[in-house]
């Protein structure tokens, strides 16, 4: 519906128009969608859990150890009653927001609101390279900084650790010690485990010896949580929607 169109519908009918209006904008909502399935959660303190996710397409990083590369343009437009009757399907309270990157794609902030309202736990995973202060505050945000070895330092938002709260989780996916040390650099610096819920240490599947991680920690004495990507070990490392 063009702006034109709206206008005239508002001229003719008044306040009952822009009812009408508002009716006609919440039936176009959408997003475009990758994928929405249930699983167990793999990478959080939720770790365990079934939850139900939805995959939101397109990324605009390009992350060395991306796992999710049919996220970047993989996808169909879906409505929010589309999404919102997939998700309930599951019978699920937890659900994870993820990508791709949700935050590329505006109307994300509205269809979290919508699930908060229906009562589920919403969870949003997001690179940390776009604004989260949006994200509505009941929503639990696990956003990453990115690592050197990701490759994709230069598009951490550093402004958004102001928004961190306890209700969010904080991760690290490394696989050096360059990228330990950058990490614990960050984690002392910002004072990260005092400002959220939980500060997450990943090893990159493959990359490095998760032992290794584990000892660094130790040594060091870090009050960070470390986690393996769970569903990489209950399934194949490639396969896709669990
Ligand atoms: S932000 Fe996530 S989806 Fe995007 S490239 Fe990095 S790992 Fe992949």
């Amino acid at each position: 519906m063009t702006e034109n169109a709206l206008t005239r519908l508002r001229e003719r009918h008044g306040v009952a128009g822009d009812q009408h209006v508002s009716a006609m904008f919440e039936k176009e909502k959408a997003l475009t969608v990758n994928e929405i399935y249930q699983s167990i959660q793999g990478e959080s303190t939720w770790a365990g859990e079934r939850c139900v996710f939805v995959r939101l397409t397109f990324c605009d990083l390009r992350c060395s150890y991306c796992d999710t590369e049919y996220a970047f343009y993989e996808g169909k437009k879906a409505s929010f009653k589309e999404i919102v009757d997939r998700v309930a399907s599951f019978q699920c309270q937890l659900v994870e927001i993820t990508g791709g990157e949700p935050l590329l794609q505006k109307n994300v902030l509205p269809l979290m609101s919508i699930l908060c309202d229906a009562g589920h736990t919403v969870l949003l995973e997001t690179s940390g390279a776009h604004d989260i202060s949006k994200v509505d505050p009941r929503a639990h945000r696990i956003m990453d900084l990115k690592t050197p070895g990701s490759g994709e330092v230069e598009k951490n938002l550093w402004s958004n650790i102001d928004h961190l709260t306890k209700r969010d989780e904080l991760k690290f996916v490394m696989g050096s010690r360059e990228d330990y040390e950058w990490s614990c650099d960050k984690v002392r610096k910002f004072d990260l485990t005092n400002r959220c819920r939980a500060v997450l240490f990943s090893p990159i599947f493959g990359r490095i010896d998760p032992r290794q991680i584990v000892e660094w920690i130790l040594a060091d004495k870090l009050d960070v949580r470390f986690q393996l990507q769970m569903h990489k070990f209950i399934w194949t490392p490639t396969q896709r929607g669990v």
